[in-house]
């Protein structure tokens, strides 16, 4: 008897009724952004080119707003997210998306004092790679702005549950706002599909959740849509730092 093969997490398949619901969204979405635009001097979107961040991208585009969009090119994503990067100027050819790299002697450091793949030893160093390939690069982007967006959603992990739309970052002293805080994973896909946006061709191979390449994985079709991520961690420890 062959041993099955577990079914890998699937894009899902979108009710009728979400559909239904979805221009509501968008358009309350889009309200959100235009007021945080008009709230501050200078807002900045850390996109991460997963689906909940293109859903922000092109609603920024779409609304004009003078908000700008950058991504932490921590030298470790995979080229499907490269790729994905490149075709956003063909979509939208008014985005200018800026990238932010990590600072490269403190990277080489990094791996030369612990090890290429030092991440995997303990929770503390793979914190300390996150600080150097995203948090120090995070906090640079941030620098001269006085607000700044995400694509946080309460659905994606406990850590998550009480997320609100608008917060203070304490430790920059700045606006910080998740404006899909209340989407389900269905909304965000259907405004996907819907708009026609392209999106990394990892979801299509089981990755829901999208980060830096040696630390993500599929996942199975059961399992929570995090599990990928750092997951030879204790599900309480999931997060880079970005968010703190
Ligand atoms: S996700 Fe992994 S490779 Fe990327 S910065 Fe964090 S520890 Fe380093």
């Amino acid at each position: 008897m062959g041993i099955s093969k577990p079914t890998l997490w699937h894009i899902p398949t979108i009710s009728d009724d979400i559909f239904a619901k979805l221009s509501e969204k968008q358009t309350a979405l889009f309200q959100r952004i235009e007021q945080i635009a008009k709230s501050h001097q200078r807002v900045k979107f850390a996109s991460s080119l997963a689906v909940e961040d293109m859903v922000i991208t092109d609603a920024i585009v779409k609304s004009g707003v003078a908000i700008e969009v950058f991504t932490l090119e921590t030298g470790k994503l995979n080229p499907e997210t490269l790729a994905l990067a490149d075709q956003l100027k063909n979509t939208y050819p008014t985005l200018n998306l800026q990238f932010f790299y990590p600072d490269s002697q403190s990277a080489i450091h990094y791996e030369q004092q612990y090890g290429r793949y030092a991440f995997y030893n303990s929770v503390e160093l793979r914190r300390r790679c996150c600080f150097i390939r995203k948090i120090e690069p995070l906090n640079r982007a941030l620098a001269d702005a006085d607000a700044w967006l995400t694509g946080q959603r309460r659905e994606q992990s406990i850590t998550r549950a009480e997320l609100p739309f608008h917060e203070q970052d304490q430790a920059r002293q700045i606006a910080k706002y998740n404006p899909i805080f209340d989407w389900s994973e269905q909304d965000v896909w259907a405004y996907i599909l819907q708009n026609n946006i392209p999106y990394n061709e990892l979801y299509q191979q089981g990755y829901p959740s999208i980060g830096c390449e040696p630390c993500t994985k599929p996942i199975k079709a059961d399992e929570d849509i995090r599990a990928g991520r750092w997951w030879w961690e204790n599900r309480d420890s999931k997060e880079c730092g970005l968010h703190k």
